[in-house]
């Protein structure tokens, strides 16, 4: 019996970690992938105080680091679905391996989201990518598109300049989404241009991706790009697919906690990208994993 169990290994799930196992709670996080989330995925982060330039890989080992230091499990696993009713909270992970906590911390993020055209699952892999981290160096002096005006899509745009000829930003509103640091540097980049109120509606290729086919939003007119790969950055789904049915989850999926990351289910917490709130990033997600943590240690010491 853990007295906490945290489903998720991003930087909530870990900044949990650390807060409970420092308050004696004994403590075990489950993740399917690689400690961090998707900090893997991000090269260079640079809006975490105390580190003006650290890559994401880099500050995932670290956090991951930090919080076995004080003693937290780490299991790899997937969960399958958590029984949240009663004292003792069961979580099942594929394959069937059970663990039991007096409190869960439900952590475990958000995903890319598909854009939903025809020839984005055939040619995922294939020119079609959902992290410039992993692939940009594949596309050295290639012509790119990148799908999305948030902050996702300019920051990985501006990132693939470092290898693409040129990166085209296509977005279906006349005005970004992202924050106006990440506008100004996309802006003032000689190799990004931009085409506005436009839809992708079709990636088309012979084995790899070799076009993609455009609409305008506001004149229904249609055209042809010629692209070699296409970065897709239209938001994130949260992974609760395991929580199906739940009420402690909002219309979206995201689940709904009070500023203590509470579910309304006693013993039952929330922290980071999963949550219902207005900001996602590392630093609010590892600020939720310490409250989340900290409730859960008041918690349990209510059971005793
Ligand atoms: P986001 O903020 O939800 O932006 C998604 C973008 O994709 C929007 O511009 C949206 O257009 C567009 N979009 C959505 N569905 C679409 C569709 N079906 N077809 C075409 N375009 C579509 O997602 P994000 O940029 O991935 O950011 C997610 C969160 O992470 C945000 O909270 C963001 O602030 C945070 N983040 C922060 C940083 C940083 O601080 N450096 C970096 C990355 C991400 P509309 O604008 O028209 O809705």
């Amino acid at each position: 019996m853990y007295d906490v169990v945290i489903l998720g290994g991003g930087p909530s799930g870990l900044a949990a970690g650390v807060y409970a196992a420092r308050s004696n709670l004994r403590t075990v996080i489950v993740e399917k992938g690689l400690p961090g989330g998707q900090m893997q995925n991000t090269l260079e982060v640079e809006n975490y105080p105390g580190f003006l330039e650290i890559i994401g890989p880099e500050l995932s080992e670290k956090m991951h680091q930090h919080a076995t230091h004080f003693g937290v499990e780490w299991q790899q696993g997937e969960v399958e679905s958590v029984d949240m009713d009663g004292l003792e909270k069961t979580v099942h992970l594929v394959g069937g391996e059970i663990l039991v906590g007096k409190a869960i911390i439900i952590a475990t993020g958000a995903q890319p989201r598909y854009l939903g055209v025809p020839g984005e699952r055939e040619f995922s892999g294939r020119g079609v990518s959902y992290c410039a981290t992993c692939d940009g160096a594949f596309f050295r002096n290639k012509k790119v598109v990148v799908v999305g005006g948030g902050d996702s899509a300019l920051e990985e745009g501006t990132f693939l300049t470092k290898f693409a000829a040129s990166v085209t930003i296509i977005h279906r509103r006349g005005e970004l989404r992202a924050q106006p640091i990440l506008q100004d540097r996309a802006f003032n980049n000689e190799k990004i241009d931009f085409i506005w109120n436009t839809q992708v509606t079709d990636i088309v290729g012979d084995g790899v991706v070799k076009s993609v086919k455009l609409a305008n939003t506001e004149t229904g007119e249609e055209s042809t790009l010629d692209t070699d790969g296409v970065f897709i950055y239209v938001g994130f789904l949260p992974n609760t697919e395991y929580l199906k049915g739940s009420s402690i989850l909002n219309n979206e999926g995201y689940v709904v906690t009070d500023g203590k990351m509470a579910t309304e289910i006693p013993g039952i917490f929330a922290a980071g990208d999963i949550r219902d709130t207005p900001l996602r990033q590392i630093i609010t997600a590892t600020s939720d994993g310490a409250i989340a943590a900290m409730s859960a240690y008041h918690y349990t010491e209510t059971l005793d």
